[in-house]
């Protein structure tokens, strides 16, 4: 039974979210979408090599793009139609190409909804898992509008494309922060997309009622570690390096060594949590960010590694 200072606290906790957590619910018990991390508020595409930019600032997560000989391939779609539009019109300044292809890393809100802001009739490249989420998370009337932006081409595993000339493999490593998953290597610049892999300063979200797994997200790690790639981007962070990623990787692999231990010793959640000093963050409306702490537990108590 929550006492009335609980209660106070909780309120006023609420309160201090204010607007982003009232725009936010609509789409929470659907989509769930990583709190924006001190997103810049325009929008900007930088360019990386060979005719590939990425976008940041808008709302929802970063983004990029590929302008190729007669085309532009997009990778993620943002998570509000102004800021699609606001990022179609960085591409126009750029290049008279059409826009024809779009990838999706996965399925969260803030990676797909703007899809809304592009024109209809897309090539819409996705995992099938990602397809799965989106169909259900359309359901909500008030995402209607994202029905007819469904991926067009899905598959269970990795793909090898040639888009325009420019050489675009999907990889899929298994189930990690989702269980859809894509990581979009472009072997000839050396650069890779991998959406939602790797948060830095602060814990992966790994969404388990999306199939997700921190097991399977050290598995992904490795996997995109053993890229012949240099420079990586990410939903929530700046560029990346291998180090980065490396030190995530370890910093995972420790914790979880570390929780499994606890649980030989019998130890419970709530246990596990104080061993490590985590703190329970309040959740936004119907959102949660569990620590990375509590996934592990989860995971191995229900065997899903
Ligand atoms: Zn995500």
């Amino acid at each position: 039974m929550p006492n009335k200072i609980t209660l106070i606290a909780k309120f006023m906790v609420l309160a201090s979210l204010g607007g982003l957590a009232a725009a936010a619910a609509a789409t929470a018990e659907t989509t769930p979408t990583p709190r924006p991390q001190q997103q810049p508020v325009s929008l900007s595409a930088q360019p990386l090599r060979g005719g590939v930019y990425w976008v940041k600032g808008g709302s929802g997560a970063n983004t990029g793009f590929i302008i190729s000989k007669n085309e532009v391939i997009v990778v993620d779609a943002k998570m509000t139609e102004k800021s699609a539009t606001g990022m179609l019109a960085e591409i126009r300044k750029l290049t008279p190409n059409p826009v024809k292809y779009v990838v999706l890393t996965h399925s969260d809100g803030d990676h797909v909804n703007g899809l809304s802001g592009f024109p209809k009739g897309l090539t819409i490249f996705a995992h099938e898992n990602t397809k799965k989420d989106m169909e259900e998370a359309f359901k909500d009337p008030k995402l209607s509008a994202l029905l007819p932006y469904l991926p067009t081409e899905t598959s269970a595993g990795d793909r090898s494309l040639n888009i325009d000339g420019v050489r675009v493999n999907l990889l899929y490593f298994g189930p990690a922060h989702t269980s859809g998953d894509l990581v979009v290597y472009l072997p000839d610049e050396k650069i890779a997309f991998i959406g939602d892999l790797v948060f830095i300063g602060r814990d992966p979200l790994i969404h388990r009622q999306k199939g997700g797994t921190s097991f399977g997200l050290v598995q992904t790690l490795k996997k995109i570690l053993a890229l012949d790639a240099d420079t990586f981007i990410s939903g929530h962070t700046d560029l990346l390096t291998k180090a980065d990623i490396q030190g995530l990787l370890t910093s995972i692999e420790e914790k979880q060594a570390k929780v499994k231990a606890l649980i030989q010793q019998g130890k419970s959640l709530d246990e596990v949590k104080s061993a490590f000093g985590v703190a329970e963050v309040p959740a936004q409306g119907a959102r949660r960010w569990p620590s990375l702490v509590e996934t592990i537990y989860l995971d191995i108590i229900t065997e899903r590694r």
